[in-house]
Formats: structure tokens, C-alpha cells, sequence
């Protein structure tokens, strides 16, 4: 059994079984055999159960929230935001039911035309960060191509989750069509991974984790999607909207208390509006609330876990300059203050790593060249901003930058509608939008010669 922990407060919030090899080869079999009905059934059979999925989401969308603010340490309204976009995503994903549309292909001697078929059974690893949120995007999507999804959340932040499959369970849809395996990524994701019951991983996590999952399930050709880490920039010209620019960038970094793979925490900015810039970040950020989740006016809770506060606290050193934020609650949760390290060296590893906590580096920028070239500079290609009010050149910079997706003017990368992946090695395939159906199902070609 696993104690599962709020991070607030260090108390126990129940213990959850962690699922056995037994345990994947049961939940394969009874998936194959959901997916093989679910597959058959009536277009608008699949459509609605879809929807009802997403009525069922926004009937209990308190319940969810409290259990993600109280098991992630997410203040309360973005949690509620969280959840209703996961019933949004459902929705969205039921209109998709009927609009799998092929190809007819123009060929000698006959019609050739092309079908989109389900993958089969999808596993969807998850993360900590967004547990209910990245978990469903690829849920509501395969679903909606006629796949079964087991989904196996991260072993310390499964409850919202588990309450999801629950309320599903309720609706008798196709026995084990959506099922959750509890417990260790080493055991039960290495185990998704290799069987050969399961047709495609959806994986929602670290580089170094995806590399491995990239390896095993080549030993059966699985079908990938792989979301991983990131080190997104925030370009800032000085023709911008500096104020608004600063403003916002509080949120793109700091939100979730930094705990988001889109975090843009290298800030380039050009070297005359550098002082202003910094100033009119900060004091944006100091405004920002830190405190327990579930009340209504925190901005930044605690981060997920003791282990992951000693991991972002590596990052602290001496050779750096930090300017502080806020100060941290008294108490025994996971605290850590924000703060910005102002022009550290190109190379420190607060620079290069992915941090996943509160701390955005500053640094200087002169020319358009240049801040592509240090926005370029990173393994990772996730998301990133672009800040100008000339659009001719924010177009050219976005442009230039090899990144999954890039914001002008704006610091959100995710919607519904529109793909959202990495380049480089943040990933490989994208999730959301019409282009995520590509990725959970296989194309077939049909061929009736005429002649
Ligand atoms: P993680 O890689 O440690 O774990 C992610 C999931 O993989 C968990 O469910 C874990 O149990 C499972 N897992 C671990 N080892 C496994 C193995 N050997 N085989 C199969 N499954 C295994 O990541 P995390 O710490 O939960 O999340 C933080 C990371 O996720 C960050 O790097 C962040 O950037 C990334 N992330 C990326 C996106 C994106 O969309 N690109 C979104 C959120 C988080």
C-alpha cells in the first residue's frame, strides 16, 4: 500500500493498493475485450456516453477539485479551473466521434479510400503535476477513436483519478473500458509498457522516464506519445508591453507553484528595459498569495512532495543572485517561496535543467539574432512566448524558435482546440486538438479495383 499525503499539511490522506504484474495482465484482458465492444457500438451511442462522461465531471466538479487541492497542493481555484476543462475536453472529444473521416485517393484500376481504425487498448501514464488534466486529454481522446485506456496515475497523486474511473464505472458503459492501476511507475508502468496487450502508450512525464519507456516498448512496436520535460523561454523585446509582460509572466512561471512543464523560466529580455523588466516582474510576483490550497485566495500552495522540495532546493546557490518573494508559511507543508535569479551565468544548471519549481532566471538579451539563439539553447523545445509590439518580428522570432508551441503576447500554451507537444526532447506526438485523433488511431488502406 501507498500513504498518499496532502502537501500542505503532511497529513495522511488514505492508502491506496499498488497493483501487481497479476493486476496488468487481468486489467489487458478485460480492456481488449471493452475495446472489442466499445469499437461495435452505435456512432451516437459512443458520442453520448462521451458527453455523459463530461455531465458526470461538472456534477461532481467540487468533489474533484478539493481532492486534486488537497493531493497535488493546488490552490482550490485552479483546481476547480482543472476539472472543468476535463469536462470541456470530453465534450469536445464527443464531437470528434463522428468526424474520423478518411481519404478517397485517386489510382489506376480501382477506388482506394482510407479508414481511420482504433489503436486498441491505450495505457496513459501520468504525472503529478496536472493528475486529473493530463490523464483525461488522452482518456477523452482515445476514447473517442474507440480504444479502451488503462490509466495509471503517479504513485503519490492518484485520487482524483481513482474518483474519475469510479463515476465512469457508474455509467455501465462496456465493463473495463476505462480502468486505473494504482502504484509504482518501476512495476505497473514497466509493466504497461512491455505487455503485449497494449497497443499504445500515452506517457505524461520526464525526459529520462520517456527515454525508457521509448525503449521497452520497442520490444513490441507499441505506438507512442510522449510528453515530456521542459525549459520554455519568454522572449521580451523592449518595444512590448513591458507592465503586461511582467504581469503575466508571474503566472507563466510561477503558477502551480512552477510545477508545470511549460513553466517559462529562462526570461530573455532586451538589455534596456532589463532594470524595468525585473522591477515590474517582482513586484507582479509579490502580490502573489502563498497558503493553504483550499483557501479561496491562495495563488501558490506548497510544491507536491518532501522529495521534490529537496530537488527544487538543489538549485539554490551561493553563486547566484536571488531576489526573494514572499515568505514562506509557517507549518509543516512542503513550503518554497518563489524568487528569480537575475542573470546567473548561460551555462549553470538553474539555466539548463528543468527545475519544476518556483525560481525564474532573468537574463539579458541585445539583439533579435541573439535572443533566438539563447532561446534555441535548450534540450528541451516545449512552449515559449514571444513579446513585441512589432508582429512582423515577434512572427519571425516565433518562427525561429524550435518549440511545440509558441504564444505571442500571451503566456498560455494550452487549449483544447489546438495540438500542444515537444520538439527536441520534450517529446514526440502532440496531444489535444483534431491532431491528437491521429495519434490514437491507425490509418488502413483500402483498395477495390474496378477493372
Ligand atoms: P516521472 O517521469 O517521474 O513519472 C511520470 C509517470 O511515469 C508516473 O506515473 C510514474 O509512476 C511513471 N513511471 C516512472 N517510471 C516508469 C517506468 N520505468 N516505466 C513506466 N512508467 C514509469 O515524472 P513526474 O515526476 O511525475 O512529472 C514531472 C515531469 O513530467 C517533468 O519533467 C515535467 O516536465 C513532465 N511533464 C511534461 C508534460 C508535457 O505535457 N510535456 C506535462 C506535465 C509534466
Amino acid at each position: 500500500m501507498t500513504t498518499i499525503l496532502n502537501p500542505a499539511t503532511q497529513e495522511s490522506l488514505g492508502e491506496v493498493r499498488e497493483a501487481t504484474r497479476a493486476d496488468v495482465d487481468h486489467a489487458v484482458a478485460r480492456a481488449g475485450d471493452a475495446q472489442a465492444r466499445w469499437a461495435a457500438e452505435a456512432i451516437g451511442y459512443r458520442a453520448r456516453s462521451m458527453r455523459r462522461i463530461a455531465d458526470t465531471i461538472r456534477n461532481h466538479l467540487e468533489e474533484l477539485a478539493l481532492l486534486e487541492t488537497d493531493n497535488v497542493g493546488k490552490p482550490i481555484a485552479d483546481s476547480r479551473g482543472e476539472v472543468s476543462m476535463v469536462a470541456d475536453t470530453f465534450d469536445y472529444y464527443a464531437g470528434a466521434v463522428d468526424k474520423l473521416v478518411g481519404q478517397s485517393i485517386p489510382v489506376d484500376g480501382g477506388v482506394d479510400f482510407t479508414l481511420r481504425e482504433p489503436m486498441g487498448v491505450v495505457a496513459v501514464i501520468a504525472p503529478w503535476n496536472f493528475p486529473l488534466a493530463i490523464a483525461s486529454w488522452n482518456i477523452a481522446a482515445a476514447l473517442a477513436c474507440g480504444n479502451a485506456v488503462i490509466v495509471k496515475p503517479a504513485e503519490i497523486t492518484p485520487l482524483s483519478t481513482l474518483r474519475l474511473v469510479e463515476l465512469v464505472d457508474d455509467l455501465d458503459l462496456p465493463a473495463g473500458l476505462l480502468q486505473c492501476l494504482t502504484g509504482k511507475g518501476s512495476i505497473v508502468g514497466h509493466a504497461l509498457t512491455e505487455v503485449a496487450g497494449v497497443d499504445k502508450i500515452s506517457f505524461t512525464g520526464s525526459t529520462e522516464v520517456g527515454k525508457q519507456i521509448s525503449e521497452v516498448a520497442s520490444g513490441t512496436l507499441k505506438r507512442l506519445t510522449l510528453e515530456l520535460g521542459g525549459k520554455s523561454a519568454s522572449v521580451v523585446f523592449a518595444d512590448a508591453d513591458i507592465e503586461r509582460a511582467a504581469r503575466a509572466s508571474v503566472g507563466a512561471v510561477f503558477g502551480n507553484s512552477g510545477q508545470d512543464c511549460c513553466a517559462r523560466s529562462r526570461m530573455y529580455v532586451q538589455r534596456e528595459v532589463f532594470d524595468q523588466y525585473l522591477k515590474a516582474f517582482a513586484d507582479a510576483s509579490r502580490v502573489a498569495v502563498m497558503g493553504s490550497p483550499r483557501d479561496e485566495s491562495t495563488t501558490l500552495g506548497p510544491l507536491v512532495s518532501a522529495q521534490h522540495h529537496a530537488k527544487v532546493s538543489s538549485f539554490l546557490s551561493d553563486d547566484i543572485d536571488f531576489v526573494e518573494l514572499g515568505a514562506e508559511p509557517e507549518g509543516p507543508g512542503n513550503w518554497f517561496a518563489p524568487r528569480i535569479a537575475v542573470a546567473p551565468d548561460r551555462t549553470h544548471r538553474l539555466v539548463e535543467d528543468e527545475v519544476f519549481g518556483p525560481i525564474a532566471t532573468v537574463l539579458p538579451f541585445d539583439t533579435e539574432e541573439e535572443a533566438i539563439r539563447e532561446a534555441n539553447n535548450s534540450i528541451y523545445g516545449l512552449s515559449g512566448s514571444v513579446w513585441s509590439g512589432d508582429g512582423a518580428r515577434a512572427l519571425r522570432v516565433a518562427r525561429g524558435i524550435r518549440s511545440g508551441s509558441i504564444s505571442i503576447n500571451s503566456n498560455t500554451s494550452v487549449r483544447i482546440q489546438t495540438p500542444f507537444g515537444g520538439m527536441k526532447q520534450s517529446g514526440v506526438g502532440r496531444e489535444l486538438g483534431l491532431a491528437a485523433l491521429d495519434s490514437y488511431t491507425e490509418l488502413k488502406n483500402i483498395f477495390f479495383a474496378t477493372e
